[in-house]
């Protein structure tokens, strides 16, 4: 009996983490917004509960709808070599060259977070409160899935090399035992982005460069370390999960030599300065000066029905852990 209780618990757990983690996302959405310069920071600040909690939105929508899984990754290795001069940074060019269907089989995040970049300025220039807010939130989303390395692999569970798991253990794991502890988040002030499209193409190739890593040192460390103490099971909230141990953990962290964190503080970075060039770029509104403040009946309807959608605990499309 407690066995079959450990396992569904395991397929439970292996379903409905993946990305950040809904930890990672929404601290690094959370901690964004003091990044923003004063004639912003009050009304991000005012609305920071929000940004954060719909962080994890777009994960979501991947229970709802089969076009969202694209949007979170590209198996940028699927185009030969680092630096990959073989694909086109340009989506047009992209598609020309590969077709649209194969570039959306491979994954689109680069293009995808432009286009959120798009949304987000009309937004700004159309003063509307609720779409600047959700658009907000999950450009962050996906801002921060392309500074994954694994988010930017075919391998991006280490389903190929027998590391099963391994997505869920560089950007969860890590960041929920050490980010609070250990990591810092003091980072600056945003800026503005000159070149959206060359500045997201330079953190997606870094997270292909970085993959390899991620993968290797994960292995080698198996290699050295205790068989017995590589996982720890642990009771939460009456289900017992499976996870790495707290020493594999941090063994791990340490030959990554900061990874984790360089790439969180990263991902802060950016996404504030994108949301600071949306505004820029939509000629600076007045925040206190919005309309359409309030959720409608049907963005109420879209939270709830990707919540249940969620709930329900299948991935429409590719499973991308
Ligand atoms: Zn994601």
């Amino acid at each position: 009996m407690k066995k079959l209780f450990l396992i569904s618990a395991l397929l439970l757990t292996a379903h409905k983490c993946f990305c950040w983690g809904f930890y990672g996302h929404k601290k690094i959405n959370y901690l964004a917004v003091f990044l923003l310069p004063p004639e912003m920071l009050s009304f991000y600040k005012e609305n920071i509960q929000f940004l954060s909690d719909h962080a994890v939105d777009p994960d979501m929508r991947r229970y709802a709808i089969p076009e969202e899984g694209p949007r979170h990754y590209i198996d940028i290795d699927h185009y030969g070599k680092y630096p990959y001069p073989e694909l086109p940074h340009s989506y047009d060019s992209a598609i020309a060259k590969f077709t649209a269907d194969t570039i959306n089989a491979y994954g689109i995040v680069p293009w995808w977070v432009q286009t959120m970049l798009g949304r987000l300025t009309f937004a700004f220039k159309e003063k509307n409160q609720v779409r600047i807010l959700k658009l907000s939130a999950e450009i962050g989303h996906y801002i921060a899935d392309a500074h994954v390395p694994l988010h930017a692999s075919h391998n991006h569970n280490g389903q190929y090399t027998n590391q099963n798991g391994i997505h869920g253990f560089w950007e969860s794991r890590i960041p929920e035992l050490l980010a609070d502890k250990e990591f810092d988040f003091w980072i600056g002030r945003a800026e503005y982005i000159k070149k959206p499209g060359e500045f997201i193409w330079a953190r997606v190739l870094e997270s292909g460069a970085a993959s390899d890593s991620v993968l290797r040192l994960e292995r080698e460390l198996t290699k050295t370390y205790p068989t017995d103490a590589k996982y720890s099971f642990e009771n939460r909230n009456g289900v017992i999960i499976r996870q790495y141990s707290t020493g594999f953990t941090v063994a791990y962290n340490n030959l990554l030599q900061g990874m984790v964190e360089r790439r969180m503080r990263q991902s802060i970075f950016a996404i504030a300065g994108f949301w600071y060039t949306a505004w820029i770029n939509a000629g600076q509104p007045d925040l206190k000066n919005l309309t359409n403040k309030e959720l409608s009946a049907e963005d109420v309807k879209e939270f709830e029905e990707l919540n249940n959608a969620w709930r329900k605990g299948k991935v429409v499309g590719r499973e991308h852990e």
